[in-house]
């Protein structure tokens, strides 16, 4: 792969980014490339490139790109039954249903939880902050999140988003959230009260570099809201579906002990079929939404559904759990030794790789160039989410690549 110095997308892909600059709003900037076809951790662009798929659509193609498994279950089930309303249920979304009863909760899940289906992250935050409003009414105003936090776009999980950038333009956002200092207890034992409605935590912060809860800190979150009467909220939209090593990345926190009230889940569920989760464990948490007070058209569609089960049973069939646990660790120790990595935080495959200068953006252009998908998560940082199925041997080239693009991207940041 080395040969490759596509910089810029090819003929093909600059005509199509110029009908996509004509048609498509421009909420992501131009795309970097014009993708065409996948397999496994490999993709191919509209000029006939081909790059190793770092980030796999954001820590969701879990499987990789057309596999078998979930080609199968997709196509199976739209040529059986395709969509219903949720005045009917299918065998897909049922099963779905109590799979992720199982997966969230190794331990078996309490009396009483039930799931809720729905299409995206952000709707499955939505529906969440909604439960948490049902908990304790007008006398629980306050929700508390974490600085650096991401929940989602739409309006009430932006409520729950910290980035000034995606908040302010869309103000005023529903009240009531507070925003305390990551990984600081105190602040957390100071803010919590009786009138706290929820604490929602990303048990690792995607978005804002790929930042795990600090040793302990789950635990006493867990105490300090049941102590308060408040819920606890874990959303492990991006780090859950086997991305560290475990299904849930809270399994791997404070030892496994941390049974949240909700937890919510998307992007890797699906293997890139479109579905969120909303997990509510208890008898209490899962009739806060009663019926009528929250609905969604797809949601549960069996289709998504299938796409769900089709994700769970491969992971377990073909180990992917211990094979993320394996290849994560051996990428990272190797990735600590590259000049100019400083540090390389995260678990299993959802890691950062922290550089000892803001090249993060030049650095993930030059692999792009070299054949290799990644994301700059900060000036100083890049994310690396592969899908679940990446080998050690491609984990490999990445490391042998990353010196050249990091010389590259500091003689563009100082040229
Ligand atoms: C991506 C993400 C979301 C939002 O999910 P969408 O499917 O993009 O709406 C919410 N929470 C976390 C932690 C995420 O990483």
């Amino acid at each position: 792969m080395s040969e490759r110095t596509n910089t810029e997308p090819g003929p093909a892909g600059a005509g199509w980014t110029e009908r996509y600059r004509g048609s498509v709003m421009n909420t992501f900037g131009d795309p970097q490339r014009v993708l065409v076809r996948g397999e496994g951790a490999w993709v191919w662009d509209a000029d006939g490139n081909r790059y190793l798929d770092l980030l796999g659509g954001i820590a969701v193609n879990a499987l990789g790109h057309a596999h078998p498994a979930l080609v199968e279950a997709v196509t199976g089930q739209l040529g059986k039954l395709g969509h219903v309303s949720n005045f009917f249920t299918t065998p897909a979304q049922v099963t779905l249903a109590e799979r992720l009863l199982q997966i969230v909760t190794p331990g078996g899940a309490p009396a009483g939880s039930r799931v809720f289906l729905a299409n995206s992250g952000t709707e499955a935050n939505e529906a969440a902050l909604k439960l948490t409003r049902r908990h304790g009414g007008p006398a629980r105003p306050r929700v508390l999140a974490l600085e650096g936090a991401f929940h989602g776009r739409t309006m009430g999980a932006l409520s729950l988003t910290h980035k000034a950038a995606y908040r302010e333009p869309f103000e005023p956002l529903p009240a009531g959230v507070e925003f305390l200092p990551f990984g600081d207890l105190a602040a957390l034992e100071q803010a919590m009260a009786d009138d706290v409605a929820a604490l929602f935590l990303e048990p690792v912060q995607g978005e804002a570099g790929v930042r795990p809860l600090p040793d302990g800190y789950l635990a006493v979150a867990r105490r300090l809201t049941r102590d308060a009467g408040a819920l606890l909220v874990l959303d492990e939209v991006q780090s859950g579906m086997g991305r560290t090593g475990a299904w849930m990345a809270h399994h791997q926190l404070d030892g496994g002990a941390v049974v949240p009230d909700v937890v919510t889940l998307a992007k890797g569920l699906g293997g890139g079929m479109p579905i969120g989760a909303v997990v509510a464990l208890g008898e209490h948490a899962a009739t806060l939404l009663g019926p009528g007070q929250h609905g969604t058209t797809f949601g549960g569609n069996p289709v998504a559904a299938a796409a769900a089960l089709a994700v769970i049973g491969t992971v377990e069939a073909e180990g992917l759990l211990a094979h993320v646990t394996e290849t994560g660790a051996a990428w990272r120790a190797a990735l600590e030794c590259v000049d100019g990595v400083t540090e390389v935080r995260g678990a299993g495959l959802l890691l950062a790789v922290q550089l000892d200068a803001p090249v993060a953006k030049d650095a993930a252009a030059a692999l792009l160039a070299a054949g290799f998908i990644v994301n700059p998560v900060r000036e100083d940082a890049i994310r690396l989410a592969p899908p679940l199925v990446l080998t050690a041997e491609q984990a490999a080239t990445f490391v042998d690549a990353l010196p050249a693009a990091l010389t590259v991207a500091r003689q563009a940041v100082s040229a």
